[in-house]
């Protein structure tokens, strides 16, 4: 893999690193203004990828961006993305900005948005961190509210999880807890999270105001077929804190233990026996539920 030099895909074409450039009118640099989507790749399998690209057509049409390509042709440009980097394991970033403008924020000024696709190879978690759990802090940065900018759309807009990020760092974690306007647990800056007590899991319901994680939703259906109760209901810290287990989930993280909450020990302090199960059972179907690449 590490023998095929990097290509980009930008606007239907492939392009090396240095060359995938775009303006800095870009209302994607200038505002924010443009979606993306952070998909794995596991031998060959592009995971869950209808889930994916459903969520970025989703938040496309909820910000009415024009994209040029169909969800089709966007899958077939991933593969062929893919492909040209000679990658089987790997992330894929797809990145839609709403394109050069001008210095203004009107969108109709923007004529044609641009369409990037990179995929790298991912630096993951150790081993040990899946086994010995995250330590995590709450920070005082709240979730957006969702009747200000919704947070079910995937956006360029990320500062408000940059400014998670910036807590966390400070606090000299690698991942925190997001709670909303109300004080309710939402979410960490890039995952999901679900807390188990006696056994029952529960996540909170993205009206709370987070992102609908597709690993979220792989792992509710991989409870449902393993007979886990998961419910979807607001909890606060404290339910976090007294919890058995607690875990987070993304395209990245997977599926991982939380070791401690802002001081306090979770269980037993390290991946509990329910985590443990679901990331086993996460991994059997990540080569299986997608679309395969073809390499001929
Ligand atoms: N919340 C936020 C804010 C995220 O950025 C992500 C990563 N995309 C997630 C949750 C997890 O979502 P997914 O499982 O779809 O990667």
């Amino acid at each position: 893999c590490s023998a095929v030099a990097q290509v980009i895909y930008l606007n239907g074409e492939f392009v090396s690193k240095e060359d995938a450039k775009v303006s800095v009118y870009d209302h994607g640099f200038l505002y924010g203004d443009g979606i993306f989507e952070g998909i794995r790749i596991y031998n060959g399998n592009i995971f869950k990828c209808k889930e994916h690209l459903d969520r970025l057509y989703d938040s496309a049409k909820s910000i009415m961006l024009n994209i040029d390509l169909t969800p089709a042709e966007m899958e077939a440009a991933m593969a062929e993305t893919i492909r040209r980097n000679g990658l089987k394991d790997g992330y894929i970033r797809l990145v839609v900005s709403r394109g050069p403008g001008n210095l203004g924020l009107d969108p109709n000024r923007c004529p044609k948005s641009n369409v990037i696709i990179i995929v790298e190879q991912l630096a993951i978690y150790k081993d040990e961190d899946y086994e010995n759990g995250l330590k995590v802090v709450s920070v005082s940065t709240r979730r957006n509210i969702p009747d200000a900018l919704n947070p079910k759309i995937k956006s360029l807009n990320y500062l408000n999880n940059i400014l998670v990020k910036i807590q966390a760092n400070l606090a000299g974690v690698g991942e925190a807890l997001m709670l909303n306007s109300q004080g309710y647990v939402t979410e960490g800056s890039g995952d999901n999270i679900f807390i188990i007590k006696n056994g029952v899991l529960t996540t909170p319901p993205s009206y709370l105001g987070a992102l609908e994680g597709i690993t979220r939703a792989a792992i509710m259906e991989l409870c449902g077929k393993l007979g886990y109760t998961v419910k979807e209901e607001p909890f606060a810290l404290h339910d976090v804190y007294v919890a058995d287990e607690v875990f987070l989930t993304g395209t990245a993280a997977e599926v991982i233990a939380v070791q401690q909450v802002d001081g306090r020990t979770i269980g037993a302090g390290k991946a509990g026996p329910i985590t443990t199960h679901l990331l086993k059972e996460f991994r059997k179907i990540v080569e299986i539920d997608g679309v395969k690449v073809s390499y001929e």
